[in-house]
């Protein structure tokens, strides 16, 4: 099958469906990421031009480490991506170009102007992937694909879990490709968390950052829900696990009180229903 990772930026893809992206790669499915925006915003240092040449040197590390493609459209500044006809029109021919089984992307009350709006495209586009007239410069879709959403922090309405991914036996891959990330994980997001910048050079730095603390199979769901290391990628992924835990013993009966990491996704109405097919390989990775 063929899945389409829609992100407003390079990383966001990584950081919510990472995983399931190693897994689906690792099975032989076709995986894209796809950054909207070219990523010269996310530095406090670098000149936008640096910066967005040195995270597209960074996508292509985690590309090739996961053996998926990568894009990312050069052109788009950050925080200038709109949710306007001629946007539309550029995604919806770029979703038949790649004719994808699943979309995954934003939700569209994400914190983020460019997640929301790359949201936005992505919903507006759905419908009209199917009608011949609209863009005929590309052909149109038989049917819509499945459009899942990403997960992310914000309640009001709280993302309704459709699908969820336990990661545990791709979580260092998952940490690398956050590592990969450098100029995100290590510099740019610590200055937005008015925190002192990690040295990528240090193990107790790295340490710090991607895991946290030790998460053993010990480790309660409450330990992991109350630590103080909440930024820690490993943590990161640990809480959806711990949070979903109801939700992954659904899933996956007893095997779900055992999974320590997870990715979840909820289920965009526009897009076609989830099929059983699509269901029974998201929740069948090895
Ligand atoms: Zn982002």
């Amino acid at each position: 099958m063929r899945f389409l990772m829609i992100g407003a930026h390079q990383d966001d893809a990584e950081f919510e469906c990472g995983g399931t992206a190693t897994l689906l790669a690792k099975n032989g499915h076709q995986v894209r990421f796809l950054s909207c925006c070219n990523g010269c915003g996310g530095h406090h240092i670098n000149t936008k031009e640096e910066i967005s040449a040195r995270r597209w040197e960074e996508s292509k590390k985690v590309a090739k480490l996961l053996g998926i493609e990568y894009d990312v459209w050069h052109d788009v500044d950050d925080c200038s991506i709109m949710p306007d006809l001629e946007t539309r029109r550029r995604m919806i021919n770029y979703i038949r170009e790649y004719k994808p089984d699943v979309i995954i992307t934003h939700r569209t009350n994400d914190y983020h102007a460019d997640h929301r709006n790359v949201g936005i495209l992505v919903q507006d586009a759905s419908y009209v992937l199917i009608v011949p007239h609209e863009c005929p410069e590309t052909t149109a879709l038989k049917e819509m694909p499945v459009i899942l959403f990403m997960d992310d922090p914000f309640t009001n309405p709280l993302l309704i879990p459709e699908i969820i991914v336990p990661i545990d036996s791709v979580i260092e891959t998952k940490l690398q490709i956050s590592a990969i990330n450098e100029s995100q994980v290590f510099e740019w997001l610590p200055y937005t968390y008015n925190e002192p910048a990690p040295d990528k050079n240090n193990p107790e730095d790295v340490f710090k950052i991607l895991r946290g603390f030790e998460i053993t199979e010990k480790t309660t769901d409450k330990e992991i829900l109350n630590t103080p290391f909440k930024r820690a990628y490993a943590v990161k992924y640990a809480k959806v696990a711990a949070k979903h835990r109801k939700f992954l013993i659904k899933s996956y009966g007893k095997l779900g009180k055992k999974v320590r990491y997870a990715e979840v996704f909820g289920c965009s109405e526009y897009g076609t229903p989830i099929t059983e097919e699509v269901r029974k390989i998201l929740t069948n990775l090895k």
